[in-house]
């Protein structure tokens, strides 16, 4: 594989300026299809405002675009995400929780913004507003805020030290917990997979519970796991039933996710997961 040009056919987890990502939708698909890939999830952070725009452009350059979402939750399992396939943009239920996902989010924000310059680090709402283009603001939006002002030496620093968990600027999220967002997903007849197992926190209890309440993948496949740990979570996924899925995360953003395409899918995951939607 050439690395520079060429990715991998599938890439089940993107994000575009809708969440955090630095992208278009459209263009976001425009250069998965120059990397080669064929099929693309377009997982915005709560929200599935760019898959409309995102399959128009699929459909123009040969990539079937899969609408999804990324959920971020709350609990104390480390950084649980869930990633809702399949589900439909036109959902006017879904759109609701979500919309309630993205209001917590600007409050939380806001509110850092507002401890921040508490602290002596002045970054202005407003300059995040914008750094954010309308998407689902996030501590990346911060990060890059901060940056610009020259209070860090690089994004990733700044979630490091001014906006880390620890930090006195951290406010935390009020949203779902991890099995609240496996029962959302199935309940809108989506089919939910669980992101970067990595960043869980006690993974083998956690698991069953999820299974329990609906969860149908796992995404064994990522960027910044090592082979051993991939070896472990096809395992995990073995005895679980769990579909293996994958992604590059890719935002377009400093070290955040890797490229388009780069990260291998096994193409059977796909009509597997499918198998599992449920259309109303
Ligand atoms: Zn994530
Ligand atoms: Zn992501």
């Amino acid at each position: 594989m050439d690395s520079l040009s060429q990715g991998y056919p599938i890439d089940l987890h993107t994000h575009s300026l809708r969440s955090d990502g630095a992208y278009e939708p459209r263009e976001l698909v425009r250069m998965a299809a120059a990397r080669g890939v064929r099929i693309q999830a377009l997982s915005d952070h709560d929200t599935l405002l760019g898959v409309g725009e995102a399959i128009a452009e699929g459909d123009a350059r040969g990539v079937r675009v899969i609408p999804a979402t990324e959920l971020n939750t709350e609990s104390e399992w480390g950084d649980v995400h869930v990633l809702g396939y399949f589900v439909d943009p036109a959902d006017a239920v879904l759109e609701e929780r979500l919309k309630w996902l993205r209001e917590n989010r600007g409050r939380r924000v806001e509110l850092m913004v507002e401890k921040l310059n508490a602290l002596g680090y002045t970054i202005s709402l407003d300059r995040v507003l914008e750094i954010a283009h309308g998407g689902a603001l996030g501590r990346p939006h911060l990060a890059q805020a901060l940056f610009e002002k020259g209070y860090v030496k690089s994004y990733d620093e700044a979630f490091d030290t001014l906006i880390a968990k620890d930090s006195p600027a951290y406010v935390s999220r009020v949203g779902l917990t991890p099995l609240e967002a496996v029962e959302l997903v199935r309940a809108r007849g989506g089919v939910p997979s669980l992101a970067h197992p990595g960043t869980v926190l006690g993974l083998e209890s956690l698991l069953p519970r999820l299974v329990a309440a609906g969860l149908v993948g796992i995404e064994c496949y990522y960027g910044e796991h090592s082979p051993s740990a991939t070896t472990k979570l096809l395992a995990l996924a073995n005895t679980h039933r769990l579909i293996p899925t994958g992604g590059s995360d890719f935002h377009g953003r400093s070290e955040h996710g890797t490229e388009l395409g780069g990260v291998f899918v096994p193409p059977e995951s796909i009509p597997a997961l499918e198998r599992f939607r449920r259309t109303s």
